[in-house]
């Protein structure tokens, strides 16, 4: 079936044609649970100064609803957003509106910094559960391989990730967490963590887009069955989120425009659609309706290699969430630009 799929999707993408959209695929996680190859996003981002946009209206709850009329099924939260309530509040409408069933959503959350205790994990799990208004969750992640005495970015607490793993083994034994993983770990943090635990990190979530493609730690993902979901799947595309010295591309890029126009697409679907060919599940983030369903409208075309070369050739390693303020930690997981 997958062959005759990937058959139709290559003849219409030779000859032009488009298919109609289909729903996002599901993949088969290491410990047998399916999630959603496409989600969505709800972090306001940072400002201009590294410091976290507040979160002062429903913006991203009226988002999650609109992503759920559009068809998402993956949403990612975390606790660190300040806005778990309000993606709960659209859960709970959309599930009394009978539009979904919570065994139809797939919703993720992670665990702050400042919880990384093994005992302190449940309840901050609890707490995340209590503001989501949901009794599980389809996966939870350990934010960053950092360890911080508050909610703040500093100080440090000397508190090893693989305590913190132990209680998120807690969390999927209570069944409060069907899947656990990590976020911002690098391989020898995997490697580490892996090497403490029978409890394999069913998901690693990365930075992912044009200019950071992950070759290394998507290859070891892959050879451990371990999914990648790929966050700011736009790194800096859009000029109004770039930072000055980012390198391109950017959205108006002749070259990703010729490829878009090719597929009768817009660059942001060919990027994502990029990323999903690489195996990454992208997770863009977006409150307007127009660009939420634009994002999801990609799954009707295929890119060819020559394509895949070009946008293949924008990786430079180049971090445009480097979190630098975290420099100075032992476990601080990436290269210093
Ligand atoms: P992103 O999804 O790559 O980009 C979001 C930005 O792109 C917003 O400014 C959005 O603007 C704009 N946008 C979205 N679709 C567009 C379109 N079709 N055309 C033009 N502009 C468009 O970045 P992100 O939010 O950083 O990443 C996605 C999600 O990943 C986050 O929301 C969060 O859930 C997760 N994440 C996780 C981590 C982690 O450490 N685990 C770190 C960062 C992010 P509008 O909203 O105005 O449309």
């Amino acid at each position: 079936m997958r062959r005759f799929i990937n058959l139709v999707l290559f003849f219409a993408a030779v000859s032009g044609h488009t298919l109609p959209a289909c729903k996002p695929p599901s993949v088969r996680l290491n410990d047998g649970n399916m999630m959603p190859h496409f989600g969505f996003g709800t972090w306001l981002g940072f400002d201009e100064n590294e410091v976290p946009v507040p979160v002062t209206d429903n913006s991203m709850g009226k988002g999650v609803e609109m992503a759920i009329d559009a068809g998402y099924r993956h949403i990612d939260t975390a606790s660190i957003y300040n806005d778990e309530d309000q993606v709960g509040e659209a859960l709970s409408k959309k599930i009394a509106e009978g539009v979904v069933k919570r065994e139809d959503l797939f919703i993720t959350t992670k665990l702050w910094n400042d919880a990384h205790a093994r005992d302190a994990v449940l309840p901050a799990l609890r707490e995340s559960l209590r503001r989501l208004n949901l009794t599980y969750v389809d996966l939870y992640l350990i934010h960053y391989p950092i360890a911080t005495k508050t909610v703040a970015f500093k100080p440090y607490v000397d508190i090893d990730y693989v305590e913190s793993w132990r209680g998120m083994v807690d969390a999927k034994q209570l069944g409060l967490a069907r899947s656990i993983g990590v976020c911002n770990f690098n391989v020898t943090q995997l490697q580490r963590l892996r090497a403490s635990s029978d409890a394999e990190p069913a998901v690693l979530q990365i930075e992912t887009n044009l200019n950071q493609q992950q070759p290394e730690l998507r290859e070891y993902c892959h050879n451990h069955n371990i999914a990648v979901i790929g966050y700011t799947p736009f790194g800096s595309l859009f000029p109004g989120r770039a930072k000055p010295d980012a390198p391109p591309p950017r959205v108006d890029d002749p070259q990703l425009a010729a490829i878009a126009g090719k597929y009768n697409k817009t660059v942001p679907q060919v990027v994502l659609r990029y990323l999903l060919e690489l195996g990454v599940t992208p997770i863009p983030k977006s409150v307007h309706s127009s660009r939420i369903s634009e994002n999801l409208d990609i799954f009707d075309f295929q890119l060819d290699e020559f394509d895949r070369r070009q946008l293949r050739s924008y990786h430079n390693n180049y971090r445009t969430i480097p979190v630098t303020f975290f420099r100075d930690s032992p476990y601080y997981p990436f290269e210093l630009p």
